[in-house]
């Protein structure tokens, strides 16, 4: 399979910032990994290429990010997270959702309902930051657009494509978020959203073949000044372990463990990894945890 990009760039000498990124392979893994309905895959789609783009401003080495969505519709909701390597995973909360009639099943929006959008950020070097807005349409797009204007005051315009077929398959995914930096020329704005409103839908253009940079200096960045800084690869990737989970195992306390002679077998909702810890296992976390004392 095709492996997917992540694009870095500006337009107008740095007044405005963007980035661009194909995440059909990503989100195509996704799905199968939980076997995805196809309203939670649409829904799974749009929330990890979000994540991918936003993973473009992160700089400090091993910097991360989350967006959860929670809703009080059918489909409940969703989380992607992505490091700065590019690394992304998630999960749908309502993952075999199946809604009658057919058509329901690719209204994301209906179907999540009214609820709230939490962003997380950690860099390793600062406190986590942590900001939450109220869903505005529930679409995504628009609410992580609301979500910057909000919480970090920057204008910015979000567009996340996923086209599936009845067979469940990603025919494609992608998307691309630009920003209006302090002391931008309003023109150029005026011009953009031109541009935006004359931009076929962006899943279809990418279904008939088009790269998401095609697009961009096809139809978005038509008569502005823009160029390319850098591209890097993304990948879905868990980065799970044995270890990982007997840290969580660990923080239940000696209490809870001791109610497991028989071992436990967590489950990675990232991934569905299983890892098993036998009877004996657990004695010797509870050993470990005692002799921390
Ligand atoms: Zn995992």
């Amino acid at each position: 399979m095709k492996t997917d990009t992540l694009y870095r760039g500006s337009l107008c000498k740095d007044q405005y910032r963007f980035f661009a990124a194909e995440t059909t392979t990503i989100v195509q893994t996704a799905r199968d990994l939980h076997d995805l309905a196809p309203l939670p895959s649409i829904l799974m789609g749009r929330l990890l290429t979000a994540a991918a783009l936003m993973s473009g401003e992160l700089k400090a080495p091993k910097s991360e990010l989350s967006l959860r969505v929670e809703g009080d519709g059918a489909l409940k909701g969703g989380i992607a997270l992505a490091d700065k390597e590019g690394n992304l995973k998630g999960y749908a909360f309502e993952p075999q959702l199946w809604l009658e009639p057919p058509s329901e099943n690719f209204l994301v929006g209906k179907n999540l309902g009214q609820g709230i959008l939490t962003i997380m950020k950690q860099s390793g070097l600062k406190a986590p930051y942590s900001g939450t807005i109220e869903l505005v349409d529930a679409e995504i797009a628009n609410d992580l657009a609301h979500y910057y204007l909000q919480s970090e005051q920057l204008p910015t315009a979000v567009n996340l494509g996923v086209l599936i077929d009845p067979s469940a398959r990603i025919r494609s995914a992608g998307g691309f978020i630009i920003q209006q930096l302090p002391f931008a020329d309003t023109a150029i704005a005026k011009k953009l959203n031109d541009n935006l409103m004359n931009t076929p839908n962006v899943s279809d253009l990418m279904d008939m073949g088009l790269g998401i940079m095609d697009i961009l200096k096809q139809f978005v960045f038509k008569d502005i000044e823009w160029k390319q800084s850098n591209q890097t690869p993304l990948y879905y990737y868990c980065n799970c372990s044995k270890e990982r989970f007997a840290r969580a195992l660990l923080l239940l306390g000696e209490k809870e463990l001791s109610e497991l002679p028989d071992g436990i077998s967590p489950v990675c909702h990232y991934c569905n990894k299983e890892y098993h810890f036998s009877g004996e296992e657990i004695q010797e976390l509870i050993q470990a945890l005692q002799e921390q004392k």
